[in-house]
């Protein structure tokens, strides 16, 4: 097996038996992307002497002593860019790291290399770039999914043993359901998100993308725990995620939602969903049915919170303290305006327009007030379902990956694409997505990803579903064809 395809857990055992060293890991990660990432596009840019340089001195008995991670291009990392894929931050240097960060780094990991996104996160398919797309590994002329575009197809790829991504409505999940990777969710509080450039506050969260469930919890083991630099980070001790790993699913009870099975999803996805289901049975789990009364609403309740969220957030950047700035102002508002026209994309701007007018006066309390009354609702309807079971069970993607460009000129329709995800950000919840089986397309395969939904801060027992299913399955083993 290359080394590059290793996961996080038998690399590891590589650096800590001194089969290989850390700087021979980074140089074959930088040789493996030089040579795909041509083709892939996942990266915006890399620091490889600042990697070296920490390469050298790696303590590998730390629990991710001298493995690489790479980081989407939204979460700070002092001295490198910090772009979030936007015109607006081009040249923008990181002035500090993110919590997540000094934590990886405390863990003796190494940031290495920034992945390609949508602008500002805001997107399902890594075309809402302004540097350029991201490639689906898979089939190159299919997106990798969004907004986490570039951290999927890079762990995809062999390019990065792991990375971090940001997930407000699905952008971690759906990128790894596309792209055939893991992608973890964490519930609201449980990793801090200071440092992370904010798009919707009380959605927003960073997790992990893997190639293992077990690499997931390990990077979870790094960066979860209370921060006094994010008051919404949960103050209590984290568990160590990977201590409830096992081979069966005896006692445990997974629902499925009757909302998210009533047709309108790809067949070729729901007959690989519920395969997934048969074979947890199997593993002995007992299957449910639940209702989440308040489903279709969702998409409605995420584009009026998410976009006045944003709108809110977007605002710093107007040319004076960050990034790009119009030349030659008549006067500030000259300047205010041409800033933001120039720097923002078409997805931006839409989403500031949108969240501007749901909090504008006399349309606060149809839009924004009432969405958060539905977003109550919503939340209750987790509530309810987790009294009858541990996890819900269900897609986390409709279909496989699209071609590019394929929904460009639709907003609407790329919006449906994050249906099934959204509601665990609009109610808090911890959600994981990892591989469950292939679509053929055209005769090509694409990958499936099974979402499971898990209590809030109830990461340790998502991870050990995940995980017994995973490990009773070989999807993981599969490698695209690049
Ligand atoms: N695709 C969703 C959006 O466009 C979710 C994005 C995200 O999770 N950052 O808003």
């Amino acid at each position: 097996m290359e080394l590059t395809s290793l996961s996080v857990t038998d690399l590891q055992a590589r650096l800590r038996s001194k089969a290989v060293s850390p700087v021979e890991v980074l140089r074959a990660l930088e040789e493996r992307i030089g040579e795909v990432d041509p083709k892939i596009q996942g990266y915006l840019s890399r620091d490889f002497d600042a990697a070296l340089a920490q390469a050298k001195v790696a303590d590998v008995s730390l629990p991710l002593g001298g493995v690489p991670v790479a980081i989407k291009d939204v979460i700070n990392v002092e001295g490198e860019y910090c772009t979030c894929a936007s015109k607006i931050l081009k040249g923008y240097r990181a002035p500090y790291d993110a919590t997540v960060i000094r934590k990886l780094r405390a863990a003796g990991a190494i940031p290495f290399g920034r992945t390609n996104m949508d602008e500002f996160a805001m997107g399902s398919s890594t075309e809402n770039s302004s540097a350029h797309p991201t490639f689906n590994p898979w089939d190159q002329t299919r997106i990798p999914g969004g907004s986490s575009g570039g951290s999927a197809a890079v762990v995809a790829a062999d390019e990065a043993f792991a990375a971090l991504g940001s997930d407000t409505g699905g952008s971690i999940r759906q990128p790894a359901a596309l792209c055939g990777c893991v992608g973890l969710k964490p519930s609201y509080g449980r990793v801090s998100r200071f440092g992370l450039v904010a798009f919707a506050s009380s959605l927003d969260q960073i997790g992990p993308f893997s190639k293992t469930v077990r690499d997931a919890g390990l990077l979870l083991n790094a960066l979860a725990g209370a921060d006094l630099m994010d008051s919404t980070s949960l103050n209590e001790p984290a568990p160590d995620y990977t201590s409830l790993l096992g081979r069966d699913l005896k006692g445990v009870k997974l629902g499925m939602p009757k909302e998210y099975f009533v047709g309108g999803t790809d067949p070729q996805v729901d007959k690989a969903i519920r395969d997934a289901i048969r074979q947890c049975e199997a593993l002995g789990a007992e299957i449910v049915e639940v209702s989440l009364p308040h489903t279709s609403h969702a998409v409605g309740v995420y584009y009026i919170i998410a976009t006045a969220e944003a709108s809110a957030n977007l605002a710093r950047f107007d040319g004076v303290r960050y990034g790009h700035r119009a030349a030659d102002p008549a006067n500030l508002l000259d300047h205010y305006g041409r800033t933001r026209e120039e720097g923002f994309g078409p997805e931006v701007k839409r989403r500031i327009i949108l969240g501007t007018y749901v909090l504008s006066s006399g349309y606060y309390d149809a839009f924004y007030l009432r969405a958060q009354k539905v977003r109550t609702l919503i939340r209750r309807d987790f509530t309810n379902a987790f009294e009858q079971v541990d996890a819900i069970i269900c897609p986390t993607s409709p279909e496989p990956a699209f071609k590019i460009g394929d929904r460009s000129d639709d907003p609407l329709r790329m919006y449906l694409a994050d249906i099934f995800t959204i509601a665990a950000n609009l109610a808090g919840i911890c959600g994981i997505s990892l591989p469950c089986g292939f679509a053929d397309v055209e005769g090509r395969p694409l990958p499936i990803g099974l979402q499971l939904l898990g209590k809030p801060f109830d990461e340790a027992n998502l991870l050990k579903i995940a995980h017994a299913y995973e490990q009773s399955t070989d999807w993981r083993l599969r490698r695209p064809v690049i």
